[in-house]
């Protein structure tokens, strides 16, 4: 079901890799993007 699902995050600093990591749990075979304007995304994820 999750074959074509495409996932955009905006932000990567706490709630979008949480976010991510969250996705990919739920449908691992989704293809997830996750931009970020900086320059680093959260140490954390
Ligand atoms: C002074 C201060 C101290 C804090 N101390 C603590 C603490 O000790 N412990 C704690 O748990 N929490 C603390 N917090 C709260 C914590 O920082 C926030 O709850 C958390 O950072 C929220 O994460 P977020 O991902 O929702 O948002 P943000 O951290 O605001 O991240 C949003 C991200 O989205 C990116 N972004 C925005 N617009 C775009 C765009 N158009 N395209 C691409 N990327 C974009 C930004 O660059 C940013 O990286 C503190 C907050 C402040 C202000």
């Amino acid at each position: 079901m999750a074959r074509n699902l495409e996932i955009l995050i905006i932000g990567g600093s706490a709630a979008g890799p949480t976010a991510a990591a969250n996705a990919r749990r739920k449908a691992p075979e989704a293809h997830i993007t996750l931009l970020e304007q900086g320059d680093f995304v959260s140490v954390g994820a």
